[in-house]
């Protein structure tokens, strides 16, 4: 088991600064480029938002704004990433 699967997502998400979203704007409309970029401002100054990222990223999440990425922002991180490891292994 890697150490993303093994992560303890529950617990960061008490930190989450769009606890109280009630626009949704984290889960924009396509091209909604306002929204998204309301949404990526609050990600900015969330505390947790490393944990977030990770946790979008182990978990595919196709839709939304998580830890101030998009979902094509996020698919770019995780072959970078896996290129990366692929590369030190
Ligand atoms: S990083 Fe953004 S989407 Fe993730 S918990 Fe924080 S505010 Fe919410």
């Amino acid at each position: 088991m890697n150490e993303l699967a093994d992560y303890q997502y529950e617990e960061w998400r008490e930190g989450a600064a769009c606890a109280e979203d009630t626009e949704g704007i984290f889960f924009p409309d396509d091209g909604d480029v306002g929204a998204i970029r309301r949404a990526k401002s609050i990600c900015d100054d969330c505390p947790v938002a490393q944990d977030c990222l990770l946790y979008a990223i182990e978990t595919n999440q196709s839709v939304g704004i998580w830890g101030g990425t998009t979902p094509r922002e996020r698919r770019k991180l995780k072959r970078q990433w896996t290129e990366e490891i692929r590369r030190a292994s």
